[in-house]
């Protein structure tokens, strides 16, 4: 290929501070003191930790060093499937930091918070739209806690019914946080196979769900990138047995305005702002992860819910059959307050493009690699697309060693080995906000890489070459944690 993005530049090695600091440096120079130095009590002063002397430039050094051993989605193209690495545009991030955003406290009275609830309050109804529902909470602090309040909702619906369900039906193209969700709520969680086309069949649907499933939870569209075109039969099937359908709506940047779950026979449904919505995220960053709901399941949202009273907005707590607090205040008020910023400058016109291009994208790249990779399904994609291994078995080189080899070119690897239900499966989730010369430039990576399999295994077998880390015992690493430094 003509130049790769991934270099041996200069990048430096970087001690710990302890390590390079020296007794008697300082950072700053201050007047002599004018008072009689006094020491402070040994009670406190303790055993507290042994902090380094540095000077400014070596700790101004030390955190440009470390940060230039980072890749993010500000140095380059990220395509991990399933997570929507995309870029945010930097001015939501000016407006969470407003000060009167920034420094409301929590507590202070609702007279006093107007601004930040009606926030919670406005952004709310935007995703009430977007999604097609009546109502919407905002307190889960991520997806997954998302689905374990729609699965309380679902408990207590049928709770208030009169009669407890066991079951709830996952199909095996869900994410992994659904089984562990619907578990954690004291249900079983069914798994149901996904069809020869990847999406599931109505029939697989009927023959499994009976008088003890409490409902389903279909991630739409499903890990495989693809939409679950037979939504509305499975939902009617559900509900004529008298379950709930979840909708898993993480990766509704690929239907934003083209497709509202709740008109199509979703009854709760979550969204990841962190990913949709523009707040960056990777490495634990706090998230949001609303769970809307249709008519009739709105009384048991979390409480304390924001409620509009005479042109005013306060925070009630007057739904008696309300699942509690899910979180603590509203949720992460930062996280919300870019969402808002975020759909507020998209418009319903923006949002409609932004799943538009990201459809786009992956199906480009699903055209440009298909002759060289295996699609795991014959059929066009939502925003992300998904190969097998198939094409590269008889060079002996894997999915890892592959994904390994687009570092050296200067890539993220896209997810490896996720969804399960394809044979060493690589993901590829290129977002929307890619260019089509990034786009074009990741391609003849990639293929550069598949050419390489074929003709000259040893490089890939030994990369990532030009990285600082190579290859790192990724099970040690699970297993042995080091998070002292
Ligand atoms: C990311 C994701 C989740 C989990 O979201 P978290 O915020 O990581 O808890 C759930 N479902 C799908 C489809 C996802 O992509």
């Amino acid at each position: 290929m003509s130049e790769s993005l991934g270099t041996t530049g200069l990048v430096l090695n970087e001690p710990l501070l302890w390590e390079r600091g020296k007794k008697g440096r300082c950072g700053f120079s201050m007047p002599a003191g004018d008072v009689p130095s006094s020491p402070l009590p040994a009670e406190l002063t303790g055993d507290g930790p042994d902090f380094p002397d540095l000077s400014e430039i070596e700790v101004v050094r030390h955190y440009t060093r470390l940060s230039t051993w980072n890749f993010g989605v500000d140095t380059g193209l990220y395509p991990l499937g399933s997570c929507t690495m995309k870029y945010n545009p930097k001015i939501n991030e000016k407006l969470a930091g407003l000060r009167g955003f920034a420094a409301a406290h929590p507590l202070l009275p609702s007279v006093l918070s107007q601004g930040a609830l009606q926030l919670v309050f406005d952004l709310e109804r935007f995703l009430a739209e977007i999604t097609g529902l009546d109502a919407v909470t905002l307190q889960p602090a991520a997806g997954a806690q998302g689905e374990l309040t729609g699965m309380l909702i679902i408990h207590a619906y049928h709770r208030l019914r009169g009669k407890q369900r066991t079951k709830i039906l996952i199909p095996d193209t869900a994410h992994g946080t659904n089984p562990a969700s619907a578990a954690l709520c004291g249900y079983l969680p069914v798994p149901v196979p996904s069809g020869p086309d990847g999406i599931l069949l109505p029939e697989t649907v009927v023959g499994l769900m009976d008088s003890e499933t409490a409902g389903i939870m279909i991630t739409n569209p499903n890990t495989l990138g693809l939409f679950e075109a037979n939504i509305r039969e499975i939902a009617r099937i559900v509900h004529d047995r008298g379950g709930l359908v979840y909708g898993d709506g993480a990766n509704m940047n690929a239907v934003l305005g083209v497709v509202k779950p709740g008109a199509v026979g979703v009854d709760i449904l979550h969204l990841n702002l962190h990913k949709t919505f523009s707040t960056p995220h990777g490495g634990g960053g706090p998230g949001a992860g609303p769970v809307a709901v249709r008519k009739d399941l709105v009384r048991f949202l979390p409480v304390p819910r924001v409620v509009e009273r005479n042109g005013a907005y306060e925070l009630s707590e007057g739904f008696p059959e309300s699942v509690g607090r899910v979180m603590a205040f509203h949720g992460h008020f930062g996280v919300l307050l870019r969402a808002h910023a975020y759909i507020l400058s998209m418009g319903p016109d923006g949002l409609k493009q932004v799943s538009r291009l990201a459809v786009l994208n992956a199906n480009y790249i699903r055209e440009k690699l298909k002759d060289v990779l295996h699609p795991a399904f014959d059929r066009p994609c939502m925003h992300e697309c998904v190969f097998s291994d198939q094409n590269q078995q008889e060079t002996g080189i894997t999915t890892l060693e592959m994904a390994k080899r687009l570092i050296d070119y200067g890539y993220h690897p896209p997810t490896i080995y996720f969804p399960l239900v394809v044979h060493g499966a690589i993901m590829i989730e290129p977002t929307e906000t890619e260019t089509k010369e990034d786009l074009d430039g990741f391609i003849e990576a990639f293929r550069s890489v598949v050419r390489e399999a074929g003709e000259n295994p040893g490089v890939i077998r030994e990369a990532p070459v030009r990285c600082k880390l190579r290859r790192v015992d990724e099970t040690a690493a699970a297993r042995n944690p080091c998070l002292t430094g």
